[in-house]
């Protein structure tokens, strides 16, 4: 099988050590490979941010496919798939806000870090009232309704082997807000399907987001790649690196004259 992957960060910072590697896994093993800049937060995404990601790829000799593809050009793509989940009744409005979500998870029988679904009770009379008061809303996936639509999910994990996915961990996930009319997990298993990817290789941290991609793989009737979620590059002070360790970006490590081979031969080792 003749690989397709891709690499996405988001260009909300310099790239570091983590990155490099993930993209050199990527790129290592896949006949195809993809260059997506993440930038549908056009509040976080920096221009430079951008350009620096192609120049310290390109530093590295990681050359990728075509055209790098840029997320927020493509906004009236992920509404069009969003559009059709709205129509099979698998969205919500919800008028939450931060601070409440923060205080019903509290409650004693909340379940960690998941919406507690507040919104979803909503009546629709109640909903349209508010919407037409202008009270900001997130559009969520009722996730409870979309696995009943869904039936069986299941996705190959690299290492790991079949994994039946449970996107009820993750809950109802905002699939659209207000000031960005879509969502990472949306554009990402979009952008997936339509380049043709048959192997998403990223980082661990990512391993939970799989649950609920693969569901929307299902809902809007993608395929689902095999994933490997490979290891994640810890610093000095044994935690991960985060793009705001200035020491590790590829930046600072090509200043003090870092060879990018030496990099490259560290992750082959
Ligand atoms: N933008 C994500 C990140 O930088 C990667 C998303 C993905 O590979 O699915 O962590």
């Amino acid at each position: 099988m003749s690989i397709i992957s891709r690499f996405a960060p988001s260009p909300t910072g310099y790239l570091h050590l983590g990155h490099a590697y993930s993209a050199w896994l990527g790129r290592s093993r896949a006949a195809q490979w993809f260059l997506r800049l993440e930038d549908i937060d056009t509040t976080r995404c920096k221009p430079e941010f951008a350009d620096a990601i192609r120049e310290d790829l390109a530093w590295l000799g990681l050359r990728w496919e075509g055209e790098v593809r840029l997320q927020s050009a493509h906004f009236a793509d992920y509404r069009a798939a969003l559009e059709g989940m709205a129509a099979r009744g698998l969205l919500y409005p919800c008028f939450c806000s931060r601070a409440e979500i923060a205080k019903a998870q509290s409650a004693p029988h909340a379940a960690e870090g998941i919406y507690p679904g507040t919104c979803r009770h909503l009546s629709a009379a109640e909903r349209t009232a508010r919407m037409e008061n202008g009270a900001p809303y997130a559009l969520r996936l009722d996730t409870m309704r979309a696995c009943a639509q869904a039936g069986a999910l299941w996705f190959f994990e690299e290492a790991t082997g079949w994994v039946e996915a449970q996107p009820r961990r993750l809950g109802d996930v905002v699939l659209a807000r207000k000031d960005t009319p879509t969502s990472y997990h949306l554009c990402v298993v979009h952008d997936d399907a339509l380049q043709g990817v048959t192997h998403v290789i990223r980082g661990e941290d990512l391993r939970e987001a799989t649950h609920i991609q693969v569901l929307l793989q299902k809902l809007l009737g993608y395929e689902t790649p095999i994933y490997h979620h490979h290891r994640l590059l810890l610093g000095p002070d044994g935690q991960r690196l985060a793009k705001r360790d200035k020491a590790q970006t590829l930046r600072a490590l090509r200043a003090e004259g870092v060879h990018p081979d030496t990099l490259l031969r560290g992750f082959a080792a």
